[in-house]
């Protein structure tokens, strides 16, 4: 479904880009005693939710298997920083086997946000003309971790490159 503004022009509600989200090493970082919930965990979701059509893109959530496994992935840490696991009700999951690909939407404006995506995933983004919809996460390095800040930044280019389009 395409918005129109009042000129004719498309306009795509920010909520029609989808986002796809890994767990481990992107909303879960490895800390000093194992892995822990990122810093801006509570603003980062909010922020998604608000401005994206989530869906869980991780080995939590496989074929059939539906949301659970990356709710119960996320409990624990949830419960230590006394989060109330609601927060992630209304990510929906994105189904997949071999690859993470195989559950991305190409007919779509779409952000993935992942530490680790295969050789393979990223030569498929490429052909597929979408390289620039991969948000690689590195906790290791300032400028690539994720912060509100930067999917602020990203969405807001997105924005720019549909309107222009
Ligand atoms: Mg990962």
């Amino acid at each position: 479904m395409i918005f129109r503004k009042s000129d004719g022009r498309p306009s795509w509600p920010s909520a029609l880009i989808k986002v796809y989200i890994d767990i481990d090493g992107v909303l879960l970082r490895t800390g000093k005693n194992g892995p822990e919930l990122i810093p801006q965990f509570r603003r980062v979701i909010r922020y998604l939710f608000a401005n994206f059509d989530c869906y869980w893109l991780t080995t939590h959530v496989r074929h059939g298997s539906g949301s659970a496994g990356a709710v119960a992935k996320l409990a624990p840490h949830l419960r230590k920083a006394r989060i109330d696991p609601t927060i992630l009700d209304g990510i929906e999951p994105a189904e997949w086997e071999t690859l993470k690909t195989e559950a991305i939407d190409f007919s779509r404006p779409f952000i993935w946000l992942d530490d680790d995506p295969l050789p393979t995933e990223r030569q498929i983004l490429e052909e597929s003309g979408c390289a620039d919809s991969l948000v690689d996460i590195n906790w290791r390095r300032r400028a690539t971790r994720l912060t509100v800040r930067r999917i602020k930044r990203i969405r807001r280019s997105i924005l720019r490159g549909l309107e222009n389009s």
